[in-house]
């Protein structure tokens, strides 16, 4: 499959390229606002194609699928292009600002028979599918609660539009509390309901996006789901807690693009660290959306599944400027 980039992004720099190269795929074209950066990306990356106009990159025929990791305001509108060209789609996570968008965009790629997917890359953890199969097999009993530990360093090249353009979709929750929903559904096969949350800012962002949140999220079963997320946290570890009636699955180093980490299950017998086979969380996720467009599977993380982790996002922006427990409004 023959893939054009749509942003000459960090993300796209740093991961993405080099994982569809890993899958036998090949990145044929790239789009950037700006010419020279255009230029200078594809040059440096090895793309033969560059444009500052996203009708180039559409028309060009060879170019079966796109990837979206524009800054967020900007997928939308360009999802809906490249469905209108015939072109599949994975597109970065949050999937848009608002739902009706984000429906918008999945339905138009269900309409036109093409696939949609949403990069939600912790999905394809070898931690995280260990611990969904772990509580689907019943190793926890009735899963009660979880504690997601996702406080990280914003790394200074990173520091722009995430903790300075509201109007753009900065902000901790978009970038980091939405990973969480779609994480915690994964897991769990439960949705989220309700939230509430209290943010923080001022500490790098100083135009009042929130740079940390802490919050709840309660799901369909009744477990609630304690999150804290931040762009501050400089010399914090990630991880990932499971409580069940029968056993608790404690992971830590997991909230992260490497393929790292350790998970533990511990209960009446003891503590027993699970066996874990790493592999790279985006050469993952783009081998399976190549199986959904051969029409042998379904993506790692659906549309759908953007849909659901942005209705999360949005209610924990929501809670956290009311101050009021704030349903998730999915549909
Ligand atoms: P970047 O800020 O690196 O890129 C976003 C846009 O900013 C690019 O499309 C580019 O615009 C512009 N840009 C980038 N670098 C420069 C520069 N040096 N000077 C001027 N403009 C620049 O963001 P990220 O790569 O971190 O994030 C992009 C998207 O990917 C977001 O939607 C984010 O949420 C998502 N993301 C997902 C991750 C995941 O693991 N799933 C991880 C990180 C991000 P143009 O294309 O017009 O040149």
């Amino acid at each position: 499959m023959k893939w054009g980039l749509i942003g000459a992004s960090t993300i796209a720099k740093e991961w993405v390229i080099s994982a569809i190269r890993a899958v036998g795929d090949d990145v044929i074209a790239v789009v950037s606002a700006d010419d020279q950066r255009a230029k200078e990306f594809a040059q440096s990356n090895e793309i033969v194609q560059y444009s500052s106009d996203i009708n180039a990159l559409l028309e060009n025929p060879d170019v079966d699928s796109v990837y979206i990791s524009t800054k967020n305001h900007l997928h939308k509108e360009q999802a809906l292009l490249a469905i209108r060209a015939g072109k599949h789609v994975m597109c970065e996570k949050p999937l848009a600002l608002s739902l009706e968008d984000a429906h918008e965009m999945v339905k138009a790629a269900q309409d036109a028979g093409l696939v949609f997917a949403t990069n939600h890359h912790l999905r394809n953890a070898a931690s995280h599918t260990a611990m969904r199969q772990a509580v689907q097999s019943g190793l926890i009993g009735k899963p009660l609660a979880a504690r997601v530990f996702h406080a990280v360093s914003l790394p200074p090249h990173l520091q722009g539009w995430r903790i300075a353009e509201g109007a753009e979709g900065g902000g901790v929750i978009l970038d980091i509390t939405v990973h969480d929903a779609d994480t915690l559904r994964y897991i769990l096969n439960d949705d989220p309901v309700e939230v509430t949350a209290f943010t923080q800012t001022g500490v790098l962002s100083k135009t009042g996006l929130p740079d940390s949140v802490m919050g709840v999220m309660r799901f369909k079963s009744g477990l609630i789901a304690q999150f804290h997320d931040s762009f501050t946290a400089k010399h914090a570890d990630t991880g990932l807690e499971i409580i069940g009636t029968e056993g608790t699955l404690v992971a830590r180093n997991v909230m992260t693009q490497k393929p790292v980490g350790e998970v533990s299950l511990v209960n009446a017998q003891g503590t027993r660290k699970m066996i874990l086979e790493h592999v790279n969380l985006y050469e993952s996720g783009f081998r399976q959306f190549g199986e959904a467009v051969a029409g042998r599977a379904q993506p790692a993380a659906t549309g759908h599944d953007g849909i659901w982790s942005l209705a999360t996002g949005i209610a924990v922006v929501q809670a956290a400027q009311s101050g009021r427990a704030t349903p998730v409004a999915h549909g």
